[in-house]
């Protein structure tokens, strides 16, 4: 097998079956046969039987490089509990018991993690991606009620009793997450009082969010509702470039096209932001925040209460 992975196999034409035969089959001292007999062959495709047979040595290699790719998986899983503050703060040995159940996926703009009223299949611990949750009314778009990032869990709702999810959790910032099936999770949560205490104290502050969300939507200026959602876009994916479209910032932001156009043209005036082709750069954290309504309350702040 080549270092990078590739098989190398040869054809064979029907009538074939199993390895000896095929080899038998090969014409003497011809290319195929000497490829073999150089060890330069991993495989031989029967097109006949639409089947595919490994020689042992090639077989035994892909046996490691599996192990190899679980392992290397493990390990990433292994590194990244400090990424989400939910698991970082476990104490060690508990996380460890939780370590085989949890996968490291990477997430996409724009994928749903769950849709409002279907069953919760996995539970998301972000590592650098943000997560919006997003509710619609009858007939109307929908508005985001939430954003979560690496402070926090998405399906957060099992450790409640609920297995269906209230709100679309659509992925605003990609990156990665760890990712634990429904099932497994109910069992870690009944077994694991750290997890179930950590779960709890964010839901707390989910519901104290919803709540400050609903009171800036009815009493804080576009400007400063977007200063604050920025900031806290920013700091949930550590990052201080956000990818994201007008069109979508209007629609989280629950206004028209043209007022987050007004608005953001109104920040970038001053220098605190830069937008370019789908990107907005903070350029300005401190003078951003000065212009941002109360709400805005970093992470650290968040986990302190
Ligand atoms: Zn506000």
């Amino acid at each position: 097998m080549s270092s990078d992975g590739h098989l190398a196999a040869i054809r064979v034409g029907p009538g074939s079956a199993g390895l000896r035969s095929v080899l038998r089959r090969l014409p003497r001292g011809g290319p195929e046969q000497r490829a073999v007999e150089a060890g330069e062959v991993d495989a031989v495709i029967d097109y006949g039987n639409a089947n595919v047979i490994m020689f042992p040595a090639a077989r035994r290699a892909l046996r490691v490089a599996a192990n190899r790719a679980s392992a290397a998986s493990r390990k990433v899983a292994l590194e990244m509990p400090a990424a989400n503050a939910v698991l970082a703060a476990l104490p060690r040995r508990d996380y460890r018991r939780l370590l085989s159940d949890l996968e490291p996926v990477t997430l996409a703009f724009g994928d749903v993690l769950h849709e409002a009223g279907t069953l919760i299949r996995h539970v998301y611990f972000p590592v650098d991606c943000v997560v919006c949750l997003l509710t619609g009314t009858a007939g109307q778009r929908t508005v985001e009620t939430g954003l979560v990032g690496y402070e926090g869990v998405i399906g957060v709702s099992l450790a409640l009793g609920v297995d269906v999810s209230s709100a679309r959790a659509e992925v605003q910032s990609a990156g990665t997450a760890l990712r634990m099936s429904a099932a497994h999770f109910n069992n870690a949560f009944r077994r694991c009082l750290p997890l179930q205490r950590e779960l709890y104290r964010f839901t707390n502050t989910k519901l104290a969010q919803a709540r400050q969300a609903a009171a800036c939507f009815a009493s804080h200026p576009l400007e400063q509702r977007l200063a604050c959602w920025l900031l806290m876009t920013s700091d949930r994916s550590r990052s201080q470039e956000i990818f994201l479209t007008q069109e979508y910032l209007a629609s989280v932001m629950n206004v028209r096209r043209e007022s987050v156009t007004f608005s953001a043209g109104s920040l970038r005036t001053r220098n605190l932001i830069s937008c370019h082709r789908g990107t907005i750069r903070i350029l300005d954290r401190a003078g951003l925040e000065t212009v941002s309504c109360s709400c805005y309350q970093p992470i650290e702040s968040l986990s302190a209460k």
